[in-house]
C-alpha cells in the first residue's frame, strides 16, 4: 500500500501518517521523499500483510492525497493504477530525467589516459552536451582482459569534468567499495560534477551490490537490464535499489544474448522501451553501442548504431548512452563499436530528428485520444 502526500506536505503529516501506520501488526514503514525542482513528493509505502490494513485509516488523515493498493509485485518502481507521466522520473543538477527530453551520455567505454578523456569531453562539450560516460571499473569476461584504471583515474575524470562543465558521468561500479571511492574521490575534488552510478548487465542480480546503491541516496542509479534474463527478473533487480530507497534509477535496455547467431553482438531489446515505460515509472535508457557492438552501415550510410538508437527515442527513451572515443584502433576495451569524435555532432542531429519524430507521434496520438 502507497500513502501519497499532497506536495510539499510538512514532518508533522509525514509523522501522523508513519505513526497510523505503526500501529498495523507486521508492517514495515518505508518513507521517501521525491525532491523536484519546484515541489516535494512524499510517498510512504507499508510492506508487509496490508490486506488487514484499511484505506479508511488513511484516506480521512491531513495531507493524504491519495492511497493505493498495490497489487502488482513492483511496489516501488511500478506504475500504479491509472497514473499518469507526472510520476515518472527525477532531476540531477538540473539534469531532468522525465520524459520531457532526451539525453545523450557518450564518452569512454573505459578510460584509458587523461588525454583521451580531456579530449572526448570537450567534443561532448562542444555540441553543447553536459552528460557523458566514463567506465573505471570494467566486468570483462576474460581476466586476462584490461580490467580498467579503477580508482587511479577518478581525480582526472572529475577535474576534467569540471573544467569542461560535464555534469553527470555515467560510470559502472562492480561491487560496494567502489561506491565510497567515487564519492571520495569526488569531494576531494571539491564535487565539480556527479556520478550516475551504472549496474552493469554482469552485475543485474548482484543484489548485495543493488542493495548497497539504494542504500545511498547521493548518486542516481543507471540499471542495465540482465542480458540472459527475464524482463521480470531486471525488474525485480531493480526494486531491489528502490525499496532501499533510492528512487533515482534510470532502467538501461542493452540487447539481450540469444544463441541464434544473431547479426548484432546482442538481440535488439529496444521494442521492450513502451513496455518498460507501461509496466514502471523509470525513465528508460538504450545503449545502441553493447546492443549492436559492431560499425557496419546499412547501404543508406547510417550506422546499425545510429538506427537502433533511433528507434529507441522514437519509442521514448529518456536516455542514450554510447561509446566514443578519439581513437577507437586504440581502445582498450570494445574499440569496434566506438564512435569517433567527428561523428559526434552527426550522432547529436540524428538524435534530434527522432526526438522530434517521437514528440509528433505523441501530439498525433493526444489528437487521437485513446
Ligand atoms: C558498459 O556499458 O561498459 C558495459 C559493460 O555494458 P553492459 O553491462 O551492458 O555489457
Ligand atoms: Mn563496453
Amino acid at each position: 500500500m502507497i500513502i501519497l502526500l499532497e506536495p510539499d506536505s510538512g514532518p508533522d503529516v509525514v509523522k501522523t501518517v508513519e505513526t497510523v501506520a505503526r500501529q498495523h501488526k507486521g508492517i514495515t514503514v518505508k518513507t521517501q521523499v521525491i525532491a523536484g525542482e519546484r515541489h516535494t513528493v512524499t510517498e510512504i509505502y507499508l510492506l508487509g500483510p496490508t490486506r488487514e490494513v484499511s484505506e479508511d485509516a488513511f484516506t480521512h488523515l491531513p495531507g493524504v492525497a491519495s492511497v493505493v493498493r498495490v497489487a502488482r509485485k513492483y511496489r516501488m518502481i511500478g506504475r500504479h493504477d491509472d497514473e499518469d507521466e507526472t510520476s515518472v522520473g527525477f532531476d540531477v543538477d538540473g539534469v531532468k530525467f522525465d520524459g520531457s527530453t532526451f539525453h545523450l551520455f557518450a564518452g569512454l567505454c573505459a578510460v584509458d589516459n587523461r588525454e583521451h578523456v580531456d579530449q572526448t569531453m570537450a567534443a561532448v562539450r562542444q555540441q553543447g552536451l553536459v552528460t557523458t560516460r566514463m567506465g573505471a571499473y570494467k566486468p570483462r569476461t576474460s581476466p586476462y582482459d584490461f580490467q580498467g584504471r579503477g580508482k587511479d583515474c577518478l581525480s582526472y575524470v572529475f577535474e576534467l569534468a569540471g573544467k569542461h562543465g560535464i555534469k553527470i558521468i555515467a560510470m559502472e561500479i562492480t561491487s560496494p567499495a567502489q561506491i565510497d571511492e567515487i564519492q571520495a574521490a569526488l569531494d576531494a575534488a571539491g564535487n565539480p560534477t556527479t556520478v550516475m552510478l551504472q549496474i552493469g548487465t554482469r552485475n543485474a542480480q548482484n543484489f548485495e551490490l543493488l542493495k548497497a546503491a539504494g542504500q545511498q541516496k547521493n548518486l542516481p542509479v543507471l540499471f542495465k537490464r540482465g542480458m540472459g534474463i527475464t524482463l521480470e527478473e531486471s525488474l525485480n533487480a531493480v526494486e531491489y535499489i528502490a525499496s532501499e530507497g533510492n528512487p533515482r534509477i534510470v532502467f538501461c535496455l542493452r540487447g539481450v544474448k540469444t544463441h541464434l547467431g544473431d547479426p548484432h553482438r546482442n538481440l535488439v531489446d529496444f521494442g521492450h522501451v513502451p513496455v518498460v515505460r507501461r509496466l514502471t515509472r523509470l525513465p528508460v535508457c538504450v545503449d545502441p553501442s553493447h546492443s549492436v557492438g559492431r560499425p557496419d552501415r546499412t547501404p543508406d550510410g547510417i550506422p546499425d548504431i545510429f538506427h537502433v538508437l533511433g528507434q529507441g527515442i522514437v519509442a521514448g527513451a529518456s536516455m542514450g548512452l554510447v561509446d566514443l572515443h578519439p581513437k577507437p584502433e586504440v581502445a582498450l576495451c570494445d574499440g569496434p563499436q566506438a564512435l569517433t569524435l567527428p561523428q559526434l555532432p552527426w550522432l547529436q542531429q540524428h538524435c534530434g530528428i527522432m526526438r522530434e519524430a517521437y514528440e509528433k507521434a505523441l501530439t498525433l496520438a493526444q489528437e487521437k485520444g485513446s
